[in-house]
C-alpha cells in the first residue's frame, strides 16, 4: 500500500495542511543573536520517516561557522556570568512560556521529522517547559559552603561557570532535549552552543527563531550540520571545556577520545541502555505485562534510552505475562504519527529500520520464538519505516538481541527458573542505565534494587522519570547525572577561597 492509497483521517489532513505553512520557512541557524544561513548557502535535506518525503533543506554548518559561534559565545560569556543569578533563572523560565505558546507547532514538527505520535510529542514540550522552570527555580542553590578549616581564617567555596558549554543531543526526543538540556548550564552562568541531531533538527531550529531575542546575543546559539563534522569541531574546540552529550555509546567514546586529544574537558555522557525488567513469581502477571509494555516505550517505537528491552521473567508466570501483553498490544495502533489516534509511528529512518529488522531476523534464526510483531505491520504505508511491537520469547541472555541496544520496538524475553540468578542475568550486559523489579516481597525489592548495576531503578514500575531525582547510567551507559540539582551544579566549578584574619 502507498501513502496515497491509505485514507487519511480529517485530523491528519488538517495537520498536513498546517505543516505546509510551517515547513515553508527559511530554515536558519541561531548565531550571535542572528538567524543565518550556512556559508555559501550550503544545505542538507531532511526527510520524513512517514513516507520518505522531503521536508526541508537545512543550513549545513562547517568548521568556520563553529569557530565563529564559539568565539561569539566566549565574547558573550563575561556579561552573562555577571548577570544576576535570579535574572538568569527568570530568562530560562521564560523559555518555558515560549515553547508552551507554540506547543502545537513544535509537536507537529517533531512528529513529522522523528516519527513519534503527535499526541505524545506535545507531552515532550510540556516536560521541557517543566524542566526549564525547575532549573530556573533552583538558581539560588548555586551556592558554596563555609568550612571551619582553621581558627585563623574564613574558608568558603564559590561555584563558578565553565564558560562556553557544548550540548550535543540525539534524534529521539528532539524538542524535549533541545530545550531542557540548555536550562541547567544557562542558569549556572555558561553560554551554550546547542547541536541538534541532523536526523531531527526542525523543532530545535524553529525554537531558535522563538528564542532569538530571549537572551543577549551569543548566550544561546544553535548550529547543525550533516554528519559528525560540526559536533566534532565543537568537541575539539580548545575554548569549550564542558560538554554535555546525549547519544550512543560509540559516539560517547569517540567524544572522550577526541576531547582528550586536545585538552582536559569535563564531559557528561548520557548513553544507551539494554535495560532489564526482572519479574519474580510472587507478582501479578497482569501488572508485569502492563509495566513491560509501558517500559518498552513502544510509543517511540522503542527508541528511548530507558526502555526495558529485556524481560527477565520467572518461568512460572511467563506464559500469563506474555498472554496479557499480547492482549494489551492488540489495542495498540501503529500508523501515521500525524493522526492523534495512533499510538506509535515509524522508526526514524531506513538505517534504523534495517538494523531492527536485522536483529529480529538473526534472533529468530538463533531459535527465538516470535510472540507478536516481527516486522512491518499490516495497513501502514509501504513508504514509511513502520515496525510492529515485537516480542521474542525464549531468548538466550547471551544472544546479540539480548545484549546490544537495538533502539527499536523489540522486547527480548528471557525465562528463568529457581536455579538461575535473575540479577546476574540483568547485570551481564555492558550497559547500566535503568532497571526494574516486580515483586511483592519488600526485602527482596530492596536487595535487588541495591544489586542492580544501573543508575535508575523502579520497583513495581517502569519508564517514568521523576524530576528532581538524578538520572544517568553506570558502566557503558554514561557519566554524570541529569534532571536533578546535580545537573545544575555540574555546570559549575568549585573554587575555595581562604580569607586570613
Ligand atoms: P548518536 O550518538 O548517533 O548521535 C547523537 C548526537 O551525536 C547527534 O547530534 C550526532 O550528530 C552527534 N555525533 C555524531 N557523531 C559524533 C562525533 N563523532 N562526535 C560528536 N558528536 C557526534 O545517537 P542517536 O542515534 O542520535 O541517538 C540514539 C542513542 O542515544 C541511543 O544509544 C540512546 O540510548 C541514546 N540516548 C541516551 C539517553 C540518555 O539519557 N542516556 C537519552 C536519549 C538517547
Amino acid at each position: 500500500m502507498t501513502g496515497t492509497e491509505l485514507e487519511m483521517t480529517p485530523a491528519e489532513v488538517a495537520n498536513r495542511a498546517r505543516l505546509a505553512t510551517l515547513l515553508g520557512r527559511d530554515w536558519r541557524l541561531l548565531v550571535g543573536g542572528e538567524l543565518i544561513p550556512a556559508a555559501g548557502g550550503a544545505t542538507f535535506p531532511v526527510t520524513s520517516p512517514i513516507d520518505g518525503a522531503h521536508l526541508a533543506d537545512i543550513p549545513n554548518a562547517d568548521q568556520g561557522l563553529v569557530d565563529q559561534t564559539v568565539q561569539l559565545a566566549e565574547t558573550a560569556f563575561p556579561q552573562w556570568r555577571d548577570t544576576d543569578v535570579q535574572e538568569r533563572g527568570r530568562l530560562v523560565g521564560m523559555l518555558a512560556d515560549l515553547i508552551e505558546e507554540h506547543i502545537d507547532d513544535l509537536a507537529l514538527l517533531d512528529a513529522v521529522d522523528g516519527g513519534a505520535p503527535i499526541s505524545v510529542m506535545a507531552g515532550d514540550v510540556r516536560q521541557a517547559a517543566k524542566i526549564c522552570r525547575y532549573f530556573a527555580g533552583l538558581a539560588l542553590e548555586l551556592k558554596g559552603e563555609t568550612i571551619p578549616a582553621s581558627r585563623t581564617g574564613v574558608h568558603f567555596t564559590l561555584r563558578q561557570p565553565f564558560g562556553v558549554v557544548a550540548k550535543i543531543i540525539p534524534f529521539n526526543h528532539p524538542i524535549l532535549f533541545a530545550v531542557s538540556k540548555l536550562a541547567a548550564p544557562l542558569v549556572a552562568g555558561n553560554t551554550v552552543v546547542l547541536k541538534p541531531a541532523e536526523a531531527t533538527p526542525l523543532s530545535a531550529l524553529y525554537f531558535g527563531e522563538l528564542a532569538q531575542k530571549a537572551f543577549p546575543p551569543g548566550v544561546l546559539q544553535i548550529v547543525v550540520g550533516d554528519g559528525p563534522a560540526v559536533p566534532r569541531a565543537l568537541v575539539r574546540h580548545p575554548s569549550i571545556r564542558r560538554i554535555g552529550f546525549t547519544g550512543s555509546e560509540t559516539t560517547g567514546r569517540g567524544i572522550l577520545r577526541d576531547a582528550a586529544e586536545v585538552g582536559v574537558k569535563d564531559i557528561t555522557l548520557e548513553l544507551g541502555g539494554k535495560n532489564a525488567l526482572i519479574a519474580f513469581p510472587d507478582t501479578d502477571p497482569a501488572q508485569v505485562a502492563a509495566g513491560a509494555v509501558r517500559g518498552m516505550n513502544f510509543t517511540w517505537s522503542g527508541q528511548s534510552c530507558g526502555s526495558t528491552s529485556r524481560l527477565i521473567v520467572h518461568e512460572s508466570i511467563a506464559d500469563a505475562v506474555l498472554t496479557a501483553m499480547v492482549k494489551q498490544l492488540a489495542e495498540h495502533t501503529v500508523g501515521s504519527p500525524l493522526d492523534p489516534a495512533h499510538h506509535q509511528g515509524p522508526v526514524v529512518n531506513r538505517t534504523q529500520y534495517d538494523k531492527v529488522v536485522g536483529f529480529i531476523d538473526e534472533a529468530r534464526r538463533m531459535g527465538a520464538q516470535l510472540v507478536t510483531g516481527g516486522g512491518r505491520p499490516a495497513n501502514v504505508s509501504d513508504d514509511g519505516f513502520y515496525l510492529a511491537p515485537t516480542i521474542l520469547d525464549r531468548v538466550d541472555a547471551g544472544w546479540p538481541v539480548a545484549t546490544d541496544e537495538i533502539f527499536g520496538p523489540v522486547l527480548s524475553v528471557i525465562r528463568w527458573g529457581n536455579d538461575d540468578d535473575p540479577v546476574a542475568i540483568a547485570n551481564s550486559v555492558q550497559y547500566g542505565l535503568t532497571g526494574s523489579v516486580y515483586t511483592n516481597d519488600l526485602r527482596r525489592a530492596h536487595r535487588v534494587a541495591n544489586a542492580l548495576e544501573t543508575g535508575y531503578v523502579w520497583v513495581n514500575g517502569t519508564a517514568q522519570h521523576f524530576l528532581g531525582t538524578p538520572f544517568g547510567g553506570v558502566k557503558s551507559s554514561g557519566l554524570g547525572r541529569e534532571e536533578s540539582i546535580g545537573e545544575l551544579l555540574s555546570y559549575t566549578q568549585e573554587k575555595a577561597v581562604h580569607v586570613i584574619i
